[in-house]
């Protein structure tokens, strides 16, 4: 008879499963391939199940796998690869499928639904500092989805994402683009502020970044345009500079993705607003915007 798993490691499971719910992981399979195992070999399993499973208490640092996917083809394109036509550029592909490789995009989802799984969230540290979760803010139908690297201390005192200088700076950009911020969708890689304003890390990336493609997949947009080196890694699963990539058509889930600098660092280098406004123009370019000259490019540039 297999051993029963006792009532902590349970919870702990039902916990972890209920984590997996949350993020729109639903469905798990037991890998086929796998030869089934005589009786012998389950109860050895179920021994080591319990040990396996004591990982998970000491916080394991990557998510499994949850439910294998067909056996891809040897030459897998990689999440991240230049459209033919506007670029020759090819990120590496991750070793393995990458977590939002495996996330099926959940039907019907909604934001508001994905606020609600995120609820007031503790999943990661960021919790026990932050005031405010910050969500996202903007169209639930954009065309334009901006995502930034993490909330700093007014977005964290308002709920909002950029709402300090650097949201300043990204509200004249839009503006320049002939938008306005409710035409697009504003959010970031994680929704609570790291504190000191340092960059988010590894776990607490992991464990958000789900969400965030959440809403990626809900709102549907056109183009998504990565604010910074954080949101660019995260949404291509590179380790790559965002120098090299930047301003270059990428695609991330079907959808066209651009990489440019976040505006924070634009206030640090102004000159690097020109590059920016380059990258915002072949945004704009794609959505059918009108791509001005003269005084109206130099407000982009200026911005
Ligand atoms: N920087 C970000 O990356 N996001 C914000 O919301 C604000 C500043």
């Amino acid at each position: 008879m297999a051993e029963r798993i006792p009532e902590t490691l349970q919870k702990k499971i039902t916990d972890r499963l209920g984590f997996y719910e949350d993020i729109g992981i639903r469905l798990f399979y037991r890998d086929r391939g796998t030869p089934v195992a005589s009786a012998a070999e389950i109860s050895l399993q179920t021994n080591n199940v319990a040990t396996d499973l004591n990982v998970i208490s000491g916080e394991e640092l990557t998510l499994p796998m949850p439910a294998r996917k067909p056996e891809l083809p040897k030459a897998t394109p990689p999440i991240a690869t230049a459209p033919q036509k506007t670029s020759s550029l090819q990120l590496p592909a991750p070793a393995g499928p990458s977590l939002f490789e495996s996330l099926d995009k959940i039907a019907g989802d909604t934001l508001l639904k994905i606020r609600d799984d995120l609820g007031e969230c503790t999943r990661c540290k960021l919790h026990g500092t932050r005031h405010k979760i910050v969500f996202g803010d903007g169209n639930p139908k954009a065309e334009l989805v901006f995502v930034g690297e993490g909330p700093g201390a007014d977005e964290d005192a308002q709920g909002l994402p950029f709402v300090g200088r650097a949201g300043k700076l990204l509200t004249q950009m839009i503006e320049a683009m002939g938008l306005q911020r409710k035409d697009v969708y504003i959010c970031n890689v994680v929704k609570c502020r790291p504190p000191e304003n340092r960059q988010p890390e590894e776990d607490e990336v992991k464990t958000c970044s789900p969400f965030l493609m959440r809403q990626i997949d809900a709102i549907a947009p056109k183009v998504i345009v990565c604010l910074g080196a954080v949101a660019a890694k995260t949404l291509l699963q590179t380790n790559r500079g965002i120098s090299q990539f930047r301003g270059e058509w990428l695609e991330f889930r079907g959808r066209k993705l651009l990489a440019t600098y976040h505006p924070a660092y634009l206030l640090r280098n102004p000159p690097a607003k020109s590059e920016v406004w380059k990258d915002l123009q072949k945004v704009m370019a794609v959505l059918g915007l009108e791509v001005k000259k003269g005084k109206s490019a130099e407000a982009g540039k200026s911005a």
